[in-house]
């Protein structure tokens, strides 16, 4: 994520390396390349001026202060704290008081919408304990109804769908009526998009928006599409004065843009992101921790948060059992990789970790490893998983031909776990250093 930015504002901190203190020659060198880095991510050039010629005030007031912080230090905290404040400073929350909640979804056509409601249901349904009904209003596209339905089923969330009628207003009407009768309390609307804008589309979603009048619009924007995101959101946001953006597909190489412009140019807040085509790869939009990650600083927060997200505390204890008795086997192995899996990708998670951010680049980190584990386990039989101690030649042998890996690779796994296994139970007896590092995660 906004990879070549992180580079070439890391290049702009670096032209005060060795220098004693702020001058007004250094830092007008340095703010010149910060400028430089914003334009080559797509931010438009008014709003790249306006940032540095506030970065540039704030590093002038601060020559001759904190002689103990050195001049690259310092402009590192000025640029984060203006970053913050250009992507909005606060995180912005959704209104979640209606009864039913109408959430209203709008954007051109594949944008990410459909996805996002879907995302959004799982997001509410898992995270706020709330009871969606996601809506089709989609009346153009008959695969759109599809998609939703197939969402709809992967999250556990039910569809309200009308495939003869085509009227919008009146799907969303009925659907609102639905959830009151059927108990839901959150209603997501997810509407039609087009390529592009056009008149009848935005009459179309002012005319809706109107109808069912929404606590919440939110406009979903795709951020590969750069400074065009940035005027799309701004057209909508005329005719349909929505409350917040969704940003998708952070996951790709996008430059940083949309996300750094957004707010800057339209007035509403990013509310949250999207980095995936899986439906819990949803994040709701935090400006200073974006901020650190463009700056290369990781999003330890973050991380910890999906951390406890997964943490399952009864696992915890029954694994702690267990490696007190020394008894920890191979399936027990096998669920440790699937609680990494729940978090995310393992160099996505990498990333988050303060300065590991560019070692991940240069480092083949990537989930093959877990995925070579995973199948020499699989190939193993109940009673092998349950007891590591029975596995010999032949076994081993069979194990190899089932996974496709050589005896080399088995015998390796093999003695690590073993190894593992014997520190832990050690671990285990020393006071004060209990249980298995990262059990449960
Ligand atoms: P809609 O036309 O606006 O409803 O867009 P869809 O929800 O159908 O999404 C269009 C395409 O983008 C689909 O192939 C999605 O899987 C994909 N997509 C949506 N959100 C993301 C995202 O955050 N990351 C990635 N990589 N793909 C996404």
């Amino acid at each position: 994520m906004f990879e070549s930015l992180s580079d070439r504002l890391e290049g702009a901190f670096k032209t005060l390396k060795g220098e004693s203190k702020l001058t007004e020659i250094n830092i007008a060198q340095s703010v010149k390349e910060i400028r430089r880095a914003l334009v080559a991510a797509d931010v438009n050039y008014k709003i790249a001026k306006e940032f540095t010629d506030k970065v540039k005030d704030k590093a002038l007031g601060q020559e001759n202060v904190l002689k103990a912080v050195r001049p690259g230090e310092l402009m590192v905290k000025i640029v984060m704290d203006e970053l913050v404040e250009l992507m909005g400073g606060q995180a912005a929350g959704i209104n979640l008081n209606g009864s039913p909640t109408v959430i209203l979804i709008a954007g051109l056509q594949g944008s990410g919408k459909t996805t996002f409601s879907g995302k959004l249901s799982l997001f509410l349904k898992e995270k706020r304990k709330k009871k969606p009904l996601l809506v089709a209003c989609d009346v153009y596209r008959p695969a759109a109804i599809n998609q939703i339905n197939v969402l709809g089923e992967q999250v556990g969330v039910p569809v309200y769908t009308e495939p003869e009628n085509k009227n919008p207003v009146e799907i969303a009407l009925k659907a609102i009526a639905h959830a009151q009768e059927t108990n839901r309390d959150v209603v997501i609307v997810d509407t039609a998009g087009r390529l592009s804008i056009d008149e009848a589309m935005m009459k179309e979603i002012a005319n809706i928006k109107e109808a069912i009048q929404p606590n919440e619009t939110l406009f979903v924007v795709d951020s590969m599409t750069g400074q065009d995101a940035v005027n799309t959101a701004k057209a909508f946001n005329d005719v349909i004065n929505y409350d917040g953006v969704v940003l998708t597909k952070l996951d790709g190489d996008t430059r940083g843009g949309a996300a750094l412009s957004v707010k800057y140019t339209v007035g509403k807040p990013i509310k949250f992101v999207s980095t995936g085509e899986q439906m819990d790869t949803l994040d709701v939009f935090y400006p200073d921790r974006m901020a650190q990650r463009i700056l290369g600083m990781g999003d330890i927060v973050s991380f910890v948060e999906k951390a406890q997200e997964q943490f399952d505390e009864e696992e915890a204890k029954r694994l702690e059992k267990k490696i007190k008795r020394n008894k920890l086997d191979f399936n027990d192995f096998l669920s440790q990789i699937y609680q990494i899996r729940k978090m995310g990708d393992l160099k996505s998670l990498m990333k988050m970790i303060p300065g590991m951010n560019k070692m991940t680049r240069d480092l083949d980190i990537d989930d093959k490893a877990l995925n070579r584990v995973e199948a020499i386990i699989q190939s193993m039989t109940p009673q092998e998983r349950e007891n590591p101690e029975v596995l010999n030649m032949s076994r081993k042998k069979r194990i190899a031909m089932g996974c496709g890996q050589t005896m080399d690779d088995i015998n390796r796994f093999i003695k690590q776990f073993d190894q593992m296994r014997k520190f832990m139970h050690k671990m285990s007896k020393t006071p004060g250093m209990g249980g298995m590092p990262g059990a449960g995660m």
